[in-house]
């Protein structure tokens, strides 16, 4: 088994689902007492918050970059960037390192295609759903037309995350809000949902959505234990 780097913190209530799921898929996979190899570097996500508002993408690429080395350096013989925003600089950090970094948007993209899903409705921060590092990877990479929220509800949803999910509230009549705008993109042609943020399937589950779900923190966790384990 390889172990797994995880660039984590962004915020810990995803990444302790990460940790979670990855050592429970592997005791599935390997029985007994098994567990993942897991290095995890965490970081204090206020410092990340700020530095995002402020649209510091080069400071936060330093910062990465750096604990993305020291994973590698440490033994990790992959890495997964624990947020969907964060992969914005995904370009930058699999440049600097050696190790393969596992896609977010791509483990998301195989579970879309392989439902046949060609029209998907993402939910996500602003900087995901707006910026076009996630959108034009999955129709470059899956052909797959991805459609996003009105301005008003991307506010909502931003708003959301930052204000309540990454803090661990996790709220009715923001998960009502959520269902609503599901539905919105629906009427749009949406097919199905892209839960673009890995806070989201903490608030809404499979059960609370009319369309199929996609929820990118199991995704990206399960093909980490799959790369780990060939
Ligand atoms: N974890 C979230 C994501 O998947 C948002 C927090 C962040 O900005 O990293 O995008």
């Amino acid at each position: 088994m390889k172990t797994i780097g995880l660039l984590g913190g962004m915020s810990w209530e995803s990444t302790a689902e990460y940790y979670r799921i990855i050592n429970e898929e592997i005791n599935r996979r390997l029985g007994g007492s098994h567990s993942a190899s897991i290095l995890m570097v965490s970081f204090d996500f206020h410092e990340i918050e700020v530095l995002q508002h402020q649209e510091e993408w080069n400071r936060m690429e330093t910062l990465l970059v750096e604990q993305a080395r020291k994973l590698e350096q440490a033994g990790a013989a992959l890495l997964l960037i624990c947020t969907n925003t964060m992969h914005r600089l995904a370009p930058a950090i699999e440049k600097a390192i050696g190790i393969p970094l596992l896609h977010i948007a791509d483990a998301t993209g195989r579970a879309i295609v392989q439902k046949q899903i060609h029209t998907v409705g993402l939910l996500g921060t602003r900087f995901t759903m707006e910026g076009d590092f996630y959108r034009k990877r999955l129709d470059e990479r899956f052909d797959l037309n991805v459609i996003i929220p009105t301005p008003g509800e991307r506010e909502e949803i931003h708003r959301i995350i930052y204000g309540e999910l990454v803090t661990g509230k996790i709220w009715t009549p923001s998960r009502e809000k959520f269902i609503q705008v599901i539905g919105s993109l629906e009427k749009r042609g949406a097919e199905g949902i892209i839960l673009g943020c890995t806070e989201i399937p903490l608030l809404v589950k499979q059960e609370h959505s009319p369309l199929p779900l996609f929820d990118t923190t199991t995704l990206h966790a399960l093909a980490g234990v799959e790369m780990a384990l060939q």
